[in-house]
């Protein structure tokens, strides 16, 4: 591949065996368990790969975001789930640390993030105001040195294993409509009274990825936890969420792969009126060229954006539309993949259904491809203009 260098092969090569060795012997129980994977995530860390992209003076492995992808990409194909914990960690709640962060927040915070020995969470999203934060009702109101929070978030994932909450607030009693300035970010420590977390939720997908809502009840942080400028993160996390949806490229396409490969091998063994699937019937070829193309044009369009991405582009709207077309082909291939293995492929024990639910619940967590695609809109309209 010609985006594979020397250093990303390194990197790539033990990520390949953590995969193998480690996380493909668990990924079914982790799916029917329900449950956290805090030990592979513990050895996500211990590997650097939650701290990939940090830079070494954080902690961090100081490779580039490509590296990061192909990282992603690679346990996708096995345990999608897991990628899903290390970008609600590194991406969402790291990437704003690393962003608006001061010198001791960084060093307070992300360097113990970057190994593992802490897990972090970003509580953004409530009941209502869906992507529109100025409808928010958590506030944090300064009272002496101290914040103080109030309010409700919903559908975050990490709760319960985060030792850090990044909290998104409203700080003014008025918001500015267009910038919607007046909303700020928070350290939240875990584990203290006034921060409730309540249970998982049973979810179609992304089993084990621990979402739930976070309670906050007249919750204290001293001043100095308050994150970025008062007022003004949104236009950081604008940027700082892009990470994360240009990482849903690789992890989708981790997906589309690993469906893509289970489905061949099946096609290729399963005997039908004396041929295997393959050479009987031309549908089965066909659907399996559609597939394999459909995962190539997602791998041509994921590692450009990154080469961009390294180039120093912020990539705000192709970072979204990889998102976007991700979600599309992963659920796409995941479909058929499911269709390709008849009757055992509806049976959770199989493996393959699995990959359909993880990319169904990957077109909405962290945004919906729907709002994402007025995003990518305005953006286009800005570049014309
Ligand atoms: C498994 C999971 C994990 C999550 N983890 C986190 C987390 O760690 N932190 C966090 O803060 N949040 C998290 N979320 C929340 C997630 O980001 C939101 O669910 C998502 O942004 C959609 O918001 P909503 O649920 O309020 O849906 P709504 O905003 O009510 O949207 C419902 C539907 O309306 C349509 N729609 C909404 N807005 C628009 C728009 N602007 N343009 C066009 N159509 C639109 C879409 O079809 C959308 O699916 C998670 C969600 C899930 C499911």
């Amino acid at each position: 591949m010609w985006y594979l260098t020397e250093d990303r092969e390194a990197i790539l090569t033990s990520v390949r065996e953590f995969v193998r060795n480690e996380v493909a012997p668990l990924a079914l129980q982790v799916d029917r368990t329900d449950k956290f994977p805090l030990g592979l995530f513990k050895r996500a860390g211990e590997l650097g790969l939650l701290g990939l992209t940090v830079p070494a003076e954080f902690g961090g492995i100081g490779a580039d975001q490509t590296t990061n992808a192909l990282a992603l990409e690679e346990i996708a194909k096995t345990l999608p789930v897991l990628t899903v914990a290390m970008g609600a960690h590194s991406l969402l709640a790291g990437g704003l640390i690393e962003m608006l962060g001061t010198a001791d927040q960084k060093k307070q915070y992300l360097v113990p993030a970057a190994t593992g020995e802490t897990v972090l969470a970003c509580a953004s999203t409530e009941a209502v105001g869906g992507d529109n934060q100025a409808e928010f009702s958590t506030r944090a109101v300064l009272d002496g040195d101290e914040w103080v929070l109030d309010g409700c978030k919903v559908l975050i994932s990490n709760i319960g294993v985060a030792d850090v909450y990044v909290v998104v607030a409203v700080t003014a009693d008025h918001i500015e409509p267009v910038t919607k300035a007046g909303i700020s970010t928070f350290l939240v420590p875990a584990g203290t009274s006034g921060v409730a977390v309540g249970s998982p939720e049973h979810k179609l997908g992304w089993h084990g990825s621990a979402t739930g809502s976070v309670t906050f009840t007249a919750f204290r942080v001293p001043k100095e936890n308050l994150l970025g400028p008062l007022g003004g993160c949104l236009e950081a996390m604008f940027v700082s969420a892009t990470a994360e949806f240009l990482s849903c490229g690789p992890v989708r396409l981790g997906i589309a792969e690993g469906a893509y490969a289970m489905a061949l091998a099946y096609s290729l063994e399963r005997a039908q009126q004396g041929q295997t699937m393959f050479d009987r019937f031309q549908v089965t070829r066909h659907k399996l060229v559609r597939m394999y193309g459909e995962i190539e044009s997602l791998r041509a369009l994921v590692y450009s954006t990154y080469a961009e991405r390294d180039r120093g582009d912020l990539c705000l709207a192709q970072g979204r539309l990889l998102k976007v077309k991700g979600a599309e082909v992963s659920e796409y291939v995941a479909r058929e993949a499911i269709q390709l293995f008849g009757g055992v492929g509806t049976v959770v024990e199989t493996g393959v259904e699995r990959y359909w639910r993880d990319a169904k619940v990957m077109a909405i967590g962290g945004a919906s491809v729907e709002a994402l695609m007025d995003v990518i809109a305005g953006l286009i309209k800005e570049r014309l203009a």
